[in-house]
C-alpha cells in the first residue's frame, strides 16, 4: 500500500505541536514536524528538542504494549494474564463499581490526574454522571 500521510496533533504535553504522520499498510512509518505550523520557527521550538516524538514509532508498535484488556490469573503479584473481551472488562468493571457505589455511595470512588490535556472532558463527565466530585489533580487545583 502506498505511504499516506495525515495531519495530526500531539498531545502528549501541553505544547501540542503539530505533526505530519506517515503511515502506510497500517503502520506508524515515520513522523515529523508540520512545518506549516506557524509556530514552528518562534515560540514553539520544543517539536525538534523532544524525545518522544522519536521514540513514537516504539511507542506505537511496541510487541510489549497492552493492546486488549488484560485480566489478573491467580494472585496479585503473581504477573499471570490473561486477554478478554473489551466485552467482558468493560461488563465487569461496570458490576463492580455498581456494587462499590451501591455499598459505599458514588464518594467512595476518587480519581486524580495531571493537568488532564487528554481526556479531562470525559473522565469529568464520568465522575458526574457517578455522582461523586472527588477528582483531584494538578489542573483542578
Ligand atoms: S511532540 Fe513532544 S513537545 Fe510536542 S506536544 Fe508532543 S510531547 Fe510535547
Amino acid at each position: 500500500m502506498a505511504e499516506q500521510t495525515a495531519r495530526s496533533l500531539c498531545r502528549l504535553c501541553n505544547s501540542r505541536c503539530r505533526l505530519l504522520v506517515h503511515t502506510s499498510d497500517g503502520h506508524l512509518v515515520k513522523i515529523e514536524e508540520d512545518r506549516t505550523d506557524p509556530r514552528v520557527d518562534h515560540i514553539f521550538p520544543p517539536t525538534r528538542a523532544c524525545v518522544r516524538l522519536p521514540a513514537a514509532k516504539e511507542f506505537v508498535e511496541h510487541p510489549d504494549r497492552v493492546r486488549f484488556p488484560l485480566k489478573r490469573k491467580g494472585e496479585r503479584g503473581e504477573n499471570r494474564w490473561e486477554t478478554i473481551s473489551w466485552a467482558q472488562a468493560t461488563d465487569e468493571i461496570a458490576a463492580k463499581l455498581g456494587e462499590l457505589v451501591s455499598k459505599y455511595g458514588p464518594e467512595t470512588l476518587a480519581t486524580t490526574s495531571g493537568t488532564g490535556r487528554t481526556i479531562l472532558w470525559v473522565w469529568k463527565r464520568f465522575m458526574n454522571l457517578l455522582g461523586s466530585p472527588n477528582t483531584a489533580g494538578q489542573g483542578t487545583i
